[in-house]
């Protein structure tokens, strides 16, 4: 079973979502999920990039204006321009960022949104929902494969189990990484990923194991494979996916279930897949089996245990 790290991941996150009063009015937008449950298991690093440039509250709001090729930031009255304090400070910024293993991300803001933020034409009140922040732009265009999310995404079961999931590959990543990438840890990774990359994407579950049989260039086959490997777990994994995964695992116990208890394994999968249990009830009986009969290479596959209970992300799926 995967070991978490009793070290913190550190998380970025826009500052109001922590109740800070940074907001254009004062006021804040406190998310208590992230406020309260999740600063219990993250290390957050909180940035107003509003702020940070002197804008101070109350302020007038801002919004991103298309004005012919170019995207700029001005006051909603068009009387004032931020563009370039803002654009120069996230730039400067996200460099500083090289530590996160996340961002949670406040949306609609033309500073913090990920996506679908108001795009004004010049001169108009006209908007389509097609821009990005310019600070979320910043981060996620150096740090691509970075696991970022919406706060008010995060409600959703699947995708937050999704964002946390990617989280934790991702830190599992960047401290193999720090450790020194050798032939034998990037395969000993993939290995370990194999179940979890399968429930997320069969189709890279096929491209991401031939990346690795030409290890010449470890390098760069370690770039491709962890685009790869973080585009797959992006991929939802449905009921579907989950149901193939646990009777491949299933299929590893064919000899040493009795009767009873394979019966019990596949009506618990049945269960799971027709929508009466959660995930977490497989899950759990295969892990109850392993215990009574270990298998090396199944115990480790992140995919029966890919983040810390106390996230509760598998009751409701
Ligand atoms: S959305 Fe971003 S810029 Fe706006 S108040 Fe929150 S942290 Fe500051």
């Amino acid at each position: 079973m995967m070991p978490f790290n009793k070290d913190k991941i550190q998380i970025g996150i826009s500052s109001c979502l922590l109740g800070e009063k940074v907001r254009y009015d004062g006021g804040h937008k406190n998310s208590k999920y992230c406020s309260r449950d999740l600063s219990e298991l993250f290390k957050f690093v909180p940035v107003c990039p509003e702020m940070a440039i002197g804008l101070g509250t109350p302020r007038k709001t801002i919004r991103l204006v298309r004005d012919e090729n170019q995207i700029r930031v001005l006051t909603s009255d068009e009387s004032f321009d931020v563009t370039e304090p803002l654009v120069n400070f996230s730039n400067e910024k996200v460099k500083q960022l090289s530590a996160l293993g996340g961002y949670i991300f406040c949306a609609k803001s033309p500073t913090c949104g990920m996506e679908r933020v108001l795009e004004y034409k010049i001169g108009t009140n006209n908007a389509t929902k097609s821009g990005v922040g310019i600070f979320a732009k910043a981060l996620m265009e150096r740090y691509p494969l970075l696991p970022v999310e919406e706060e008010g995404r995060l409600h959703d079961p699947n995708l937050k189990e999704n964002f946390f999931t990617r989280v934790y590959a991702y830190h599992d990543w960047m401290s193999m990484k720090q450790t020194g990438l050798t032939r034998h840890e990037l395969i000993r990774f993939h290995s370990r990923y194999k179940y979890l990359i399968m429930a997320h994407s069969t189709e890279w579950y096929r491209k991401l194991g031939p990346i690795l049989a030409d290890l010449s260039d470890l390098e760069s086959r370690a770039n491709e494979y962890f685009d790869g490997f973080m585009t797959a777990l992006k991929c939802s994994a449905t009921k579907r996916s989950h149901t193939n995964t646990l009777q491949h695992i299933q299929g590893y116990f064919k000899n040493e279930l009795n009767k009873e208890q394979k019966a019990e394994l596949t009506e618990s999968i049945l269960n799971f897949n027709q929508g009466l249990t959660p995930l977490l009830v497989p899950i759990t009986l295969i892990n109850h089996y392993l215990r009574e009969h270990p298998k090396e290479y199944i115990q480790d596959q992140v995919y029966l245990n890919p983040h810390p209970q106390e996230l509760k992300l598998r009751y409701g799926f």
